[in-house]
């Protein structure tokens, strides 16, 4: 049984949303720091939202608009956003992929700004959408 897609730190400013156009229920969203809403668009980038949630003020403040965030509770484990040809950087994962901190604790060396345990991001995911 697949699991809940979590993106990770990789879509740190890459934020393509390839990953928006291929999810059939647009349960993957963006902060709009001029309404302070997350959203979700009918097609990426068209500015048209289809859903819009309120952020968890201490959780969305660690990122912002920096990269997107999956609403957990709308994601139907259809498996599309993280079949290893959508996602240029590798930065989604089904919930139970999502790289164990122990093993993978960085993930980009180069970068100190990057460099969260990715379970982390299984957290994050699911406290970013405060209602
Ligand atoms: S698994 Fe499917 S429903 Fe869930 S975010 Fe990805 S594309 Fe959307
Ligand atoms: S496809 Fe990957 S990099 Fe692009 S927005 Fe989605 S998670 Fe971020």
């Amino acid at each position: 049984m697949p699991g809940v897609a979590i993106i990770t730190e990789a879509c740190v400013d890459v934020k393509d949303r390839a990953c928006v156009d291929v999810c059939p229920v647009q349960c993957i969203y963006e902060f709009d720091p001029s309404t302070n809403q997350l959203v979700s668009e009918i097609e990426a980038g068209s500015g048209v939202v289809e859903n819009s949630h309120q952020p968890s003020p201490d959780s969305i403040a660690i990122f912002g608009d920096g990269l997107l965030y999956v609403n957990v509770d709308e994601c139907t484990s259809c498996t599309a956003c993280y079949q290893p040809d959508v996602c240029p950087v590798g930065a989604i994962y089904s919930e139970e992929h999502v790289p164990n901190g122990s093993t993978v604790t960085t993930y980009n060396a180069a970068d100190t700004a990057k460099g969260h345990d990715h379970t982390f991001f299984v957290q994050l995911t699911r406290d970013v959408f405060g209602d």
